[in-house]
């Protein structure tokens, strides 16, 4: 149920609303708008008589919500979210966000020229694994804490806001003391607990599709980070599994007006798993672009050939800086900025 507060109205009076909510056991979940502030009553209403609510001082009126997903969904919160990622830089606004690195972080050297270049054309963050969710068990699993603290190295040289993938429970802490931006993986998208954990923390979390989930999936799973209390959620498309093999993945762009429709959270589209292959993602990043994303998270390695991780699909900081320019071409027809 959406409590539509009546615009002038006081914190105080929003706050009884909320102290109504909590009394009732359900969980509030205010939403203050440009225009009018909204308090989402979430939980099982159907035993409860929320006529208390109804006629508090300030109560426009009830709305009830009807997607599945709630603290998600747009019903909730109408205007779009900005989120911020750390070191000052945002996704959900006018400028499109890039997120740029390599798969893995494999060495000093190696991260610190990547985060170098791409900071230098233009990106706002930092991407870099140093834990690996590796289907084949013998293949590179990452460094490691080892390779946070090169990740949190290669923040202070360049400013560039850390994203890094966050795999297991116990790793919450650590992974959280490094990085400026929790990133959840295909593979654990369904992993609750972990979901759960992510939203305990303060920092922004990044959640992948899974690569079979559906979108209603998706969002409920960002639900769930939602719910702890943490609202700084960003969407990440990375392609699903089809019967097509010429693909890594099937890059389904179709999703980005979907989101918009749907919720609130920005969605950014990751090419690089989405494809599978480095001469693909230019084309990809730039139809995301004109699609409407809201960010792109790219693979870019200093030497694809040799690369630990992922050598395929990620293309070289030249690349990185052509493309950069290519979009910066393309965001105003769509009223952005890269
Ligand atoms: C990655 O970003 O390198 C990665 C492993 O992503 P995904 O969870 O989308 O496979
Ligand atoms: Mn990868």
């Amino acid at each position: 149920m959406i409590v539509v507060m009546r615009s002038g109205c006081s914190k105080a009076d929003v706050q009884h609303v909320v102290k109504l909510i909590q009394e009732l056991g359900l969980k509030d979940h205010v939403i203050e708008g440009t225009d009018r502030t909204v308090v989402a009553a979430i939980g099982d209403k159907r035993h409860l008589d929320m006529g208390a609510i109804e006629n508090a001082p300030m109560v426009d009126r009830m709305v009830p919500i009807l997607a599945p997903y709630k603290v998600a969904s747009r019903e909730v919160s109408p205007e779009p979210s900005v989120i911020p990622m750390g070191q000052g830089a945002t996704v959900g606004g006018k400028k499109i966000a890039v997120i740029a690195g390599p798969c893995s972080v494999e060495s000093e050297k190696q991260v610190i020229e990547v985060a170098q270049k791409v900071k230098a054309a233009g990106a706002d963050a930092l991407r870099g694994g140093a834990f690996k969710p590796r289907t084949n068990p013998y293949d590179f699993q990452g460094l490691g804490e080892e390779g946070l603290k090169l990740l949190a190295k290669a923040r202070d040289e360049t400013g560039l806001a850390v994203v890094t993938e966050l795999m297991s429970i116990d790793q919450v802490d650590m992974v959280a003391e490094y990085a400026d931006v929790l990133q959840i993986g295909t593979r654990n998208m369904h992993n609750f607990n972990l979901l759960m954990a992510a939203g305990k923390t303060d920092r922004t979390v990044l959640l992948k599709r899974g690569w079979s989930a559906t979108l209603a999936e998706f969002l409920l799973a960002a639900e769930y980070i939602i719910n702890e209390g943490n609202k700084n959620v960003i969407l990440c498309e990375r392609g699903i599994r089809t019967h097509e093999s010429y693909v890594r993945n099937t890059l389904p762009l179709a999703i980005i007006p979907a989101i918009k429709r749907e919720s609130h959270l920005p969605i950014v589209i990751d090419p690089s798993q989405g494809t599978g292959h480095s001469y693909m993602v230019p084309a990809m990043s730039r139809a995301a672009v004109a699609a409407g994303a809201d960010g792109l998270i790219i693979e870019v390695h200093p030497d694809p050939q040799h690369a630990l991780t992922d050598g395929g699909q990620s293309i070289t900081p030249d690349q990185f800086s052509d493309l950069m320019d290519s979009l910066r071409q393309i965001a105003p027809a769509v009223d952005r900025t890269v």
